[in-house]
């Protein structure tokens, strides 16, 4: 762990082990490769005669690096899988190779988990790297939703820290639970007031219960053992814990009103309890049963007034619940409903007491610490875990109850905890990137930091208001 030392005083880095794990699934190709087979017969006739019947394997690989015209005959058959899309075959020979997007894999996904992003999670996660885009970028700077925020990398105003190569250390660990903003001591030195309760986890993501189209004992030990891999946590329903065995330190149960009694026949004590929905009841009764356990309260996200509400009846900790797309009730953007959370226990002077943890519509990388910035303590993924296992939306998939989603047939342990294991690694690779960019040395200064932030609306208004045609947002 970065943290420090472990039992035998030897100071572990942390660090993901990241090993390849390609699809199980077929999902249809990126790209399609059409080749025109009298264009590359003379191709390889005048490849032939270059080479002097000599070098066969050149000659049948050309003109593709990546291998789509190194198959058994070679360009005749190409093999669109391998296609990353770089277009040189098209470049070199316009006259007879064409390389399009394939419309079926546009299908993939739905309206706002679009095929880009599907694509995005299935590279990290075949190989748990981060996805490089080279030879410029052509799409748009600004748009909706998370498009419409930029972080602030400006090297002239503070050094560039060194990312994933590590020689500067950056510190990605986030505490969730409770801090009280001061402490108090008898003259004895003993604390006379609160103090502080939390669990440090060393990556500011954690699993989030998954969806009841998907629920069953496989899915929830992929999610538990992954969990345990990376040592953060997973939260899981409290029946599905008991009946399968999942107790640990790393898995969090999420316990209805209704199901008060069976807390009591937890064997251990958890670090953490998420309530699904307040319930003054349940709330009691599992701090009588468990006083050192933090109590998290599971709720859309919600006014003011009621976040402080419940933050005065004992709540530190937040599981606050947008849409899978990212909406909450009232239709306003997770990205505004972090602000606003934040912003809420800012003013009221209680910020520091209590943990923002979030799930809905966080779906990329970059989304991370954009909600940090917004002022998250942690990420609690939904869909981006389904995609990584590849599961497939049945239309479109907002709702967080009555979502379809189907998983593969053949579905593994092992395979699906390596999966979650790179795509984590991946997402904190490209954390760590954007916080050295950033200048900033560790996760838990990034909260809230807003002035490493911009919006376009506020950009734009800045450069063209007053101009006519222009309207503010
Ligand atoms: S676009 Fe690039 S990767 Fe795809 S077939 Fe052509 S050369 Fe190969």
């Amino acid at each position: 762990m970065e943290s420090g030392s472990n039992g035998n005083n030897r100071y572990d880095r942390y660090h993901i082990e990241t090993k390849p794990a390609p699809d199980i699934s077929e999902w249809p190709t990126r790209f399609t490769v059409e080749v025109g087979k009298i264009g590359l017969a003379k191709e390889l006739l005048t490849e032939i005669w270059h080479h002097k019947f000599q070098n066969w394997d050149v000659i049948t690989s050309r003109p593709c690096m990546y291998g789509v015209f190194s198959g058994p005959v070679g360009g005749f058959s190409p093999q669109p899988e391998h296609c990353v899309g770089c277009l040189r075959c098209t470049t070199e020979y316009p006259d007879f190779v064409k390389v399009s997007h394939n419309p079926e894999r546009k299908k993939l996904g739905d309206s706002y988990f679009t095929s880009n992003f599907i694509d995005a999670i299935s590279y990290e996660v075949e190989q748990g790297m981060i996805p490089v885009k080279g030879a410029g970028y052509r799409g748009k700077f600004g748009g909706d939703g998370w498009d419409g925020m930029w972080t602030d990398m400006s090297e002239i105003v503070r050094p560039t820290r060194d990312g994933i190569h590590g020689r500067e250390f950056i510190s990605t660990v986030v505490d969730i639970g409770y801090r009280p903003n001061m402490l108090t001591f008898d003259s004895q030195g003993r604390p006379t007031g609160p103090t502080p309760r939390v669990i440090s986890i060393p990556i500011p993501l954690i699993f989030d219960n998954p969806p009841p189209s998907v629920s069953g004992e496989l899915i929830w030990k992929i999610y538990s053992q992954a969990a345990n891999s990376i040592g953060s946590l997973a939260v899981l329903p409290l029946g599905a814990i008991l009946e399968h065995n999942l107790e640990s330190d790393h898995v969090i149960p999420l316990v209805a009103p209704e199901e008060q009694e069976n807390i009591d026949l937890l064997s251990g004590t958890p670090l953490m309890i998420e309530m699904d929905g307040w319930d003054e009841q349940l709330h009691r009764h599992i701090h009588d049963l468990f006083p050192e356990t933090l109590i998290c309260l599971r709720m859309p996200f919600s006014s003011s007034e009621e976040l402080l509400a419940y933050n005065k009846k004992g709540i530190h900790v937040f599981h606050l619940l947008a849409d899978f797309h990212g909406q909450g009730e009232d239709g306003e953007f997770v990205l505004d409903l972090i602000r606003q959370a934040h912003t809420a226990f800012v003013e009221a002077g209680v910020r520091q007491e209590v943990t923002l943890l979030s799930s809905g519509g966080i779906i990329a990388a970059e989304h991370i610490p954009k909600a940090i910035l917004c002022g998250l303590d942690a990420v609690a993924l939904d869909t981006p875990v389904l995609v990584s296992l590849q599961a497939e939306f049945s239309g479109e998939c907002a709702d967080r109850n009555e979502s379809e989603f189907n998983m593969p047939n053949n579905l593994d342990l092992d395979w699906g905890r390596q999966r979650l294991m790179n795509l984590t690694a991946s997402w904190r690779d490209q954390l760590l990137e954007i916080s050295g960019a950033m200048g900033l040395r560790e996760i838990r200064r990034m909260r809230g930091e807003m002035g490493r932030a911009m919006f376009m609306v506020d950009l734009e208004s800045e450069a063209f208001a007053g101009i006519e045609g222009y309207e503010y947002g």
